[in-house]
């Protein structure tokens, strides 16, 4: 197409671009292809409760294996996936999946899904979600959609009564990456939110940074006094535990604890506990 428009032209258009749009193109197509095979598959992190350091959770995690280039990261696909509509089968088959290796773990164990903010706008989700529920004969309070601060950015309003409708199902809904995007405190509310993940990059940041400490003290109050529970992600030391722990987390979450990690490995963790490994 850019030859067509001339020689000119061509020379003015950036071949990174060029190649990045042929890449998405590609990537697109082989991700039609994908979706509905063995290509796809989840992966689960545990959430360990801070008091007890037990599993309460796991986070469901997508990866994609592509037959010819390999693992290719979520934070390259999900976007891919968002913007050619594939999310919402891809997502579709996540939520379906993830409630039925969920029933293979004791009843008090939960399972958290990241819900894109363009599947937020179909119309038919809370539909999907009950729907993934029933195949899987899951209670409702074991599942937990992650939705991240930009679901704010556009159409807030309508983005708000589906995550109450969501709430309605008997589901939870948590504020995944907090701190990082949009600043939504206006919807911090317990209609909307029953958990709150404070983002990796503030649990790293208070290893050395005093600001990042008064920031996180001052989350967990507006956290507590709208009774969410409070999950600190990208926990990676005994320091990092031990730090947002005292800082009032309920819930760490990272490679501490464990990776992301195939559903068989996660039947040999539900009910272990890490004091071991811990320090301090
Ligand atoms: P997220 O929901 O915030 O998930 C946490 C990410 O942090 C995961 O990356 C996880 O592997 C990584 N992580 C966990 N613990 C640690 C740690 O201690 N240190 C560090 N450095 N990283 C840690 P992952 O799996 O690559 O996923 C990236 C993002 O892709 C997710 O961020 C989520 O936004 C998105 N994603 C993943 N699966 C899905 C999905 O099924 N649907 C949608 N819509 N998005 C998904
Ligand atoms: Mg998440
Ligand atoms: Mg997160
Ligand atoms: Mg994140």
């Amino acid at each position: 197409q850019a030859k067509s428009l001339g020689r000119a032209t061509f020379c003015n258009f950036d071949p990174q671009m060029q190649v990045d749009a042929e890449e998405r193109v590609r990537l697109e197509h082989d991700m039609r292809q994908a979706i509905g095979t063995d290509q796809f598959h989840l992966l689960y992190q545990p959430l360990v409760s801070s008091s007890t350091q037990r599993v309460t959770g796991f986070e469901a995690l997508l990866r994609w294996n592509h037959p010819s280039r390999g693992p290719i990261s979520p934070a390259v696909f999900i976007p891919i996936a968002e913007e050619s509509g594939l999310i919402e089968e891809l997502g579709a088959w996540v939520l379906r999946k993830a409630c039925i290796d969920a029933t293979t773990w004791p009843d008090e164990i939960t399972v958290a899904v990241n819900v894109s903010p363009v599947q937020l706008v179909v119309p038919a989700l809370p539909n999907t979600v009950s729907g993934a529920l029933q195949k899987a004969r899951m209670p409702a309070n074991r599942l937990e959609l992650e939705v991240t601060e930009s679901v704010f950015m556009s159409g807030a309003g309508n983005a708000v009564d589906v995550l109450k409708r969501l709430r309605g199902l008997g589901v939870g809904i948590a504020l995944d990456d907090f701190g990082t995007g949009y600043s939504s405190l206006g919807y911090l509310n317990k209609a909307v939110f029953h958990k709150l993940k404070i983002d990796g990059s503030f649990v790293r940041n208070a290893a050395t940074q005093e600001e990042t400490i008064s920031i996180i003290k001052a989350i967990v109050m507006l956290a507590n006094s709208f009774r969410l529970t409070i999950t600190a992600e990208g926990v990676e030391t005994a320091e990092d535990f031990n730090r947002m722990r005292d800082l009032g987390c309920d819930q760490i979450q990272g490679y501490l604890f464990g990776r992301p990690m195939p559903i068989e490995r996660t039947r040999e963790i539900v009910g272990s506990k890490w004091e071991h490994r811990l320090v301090g």
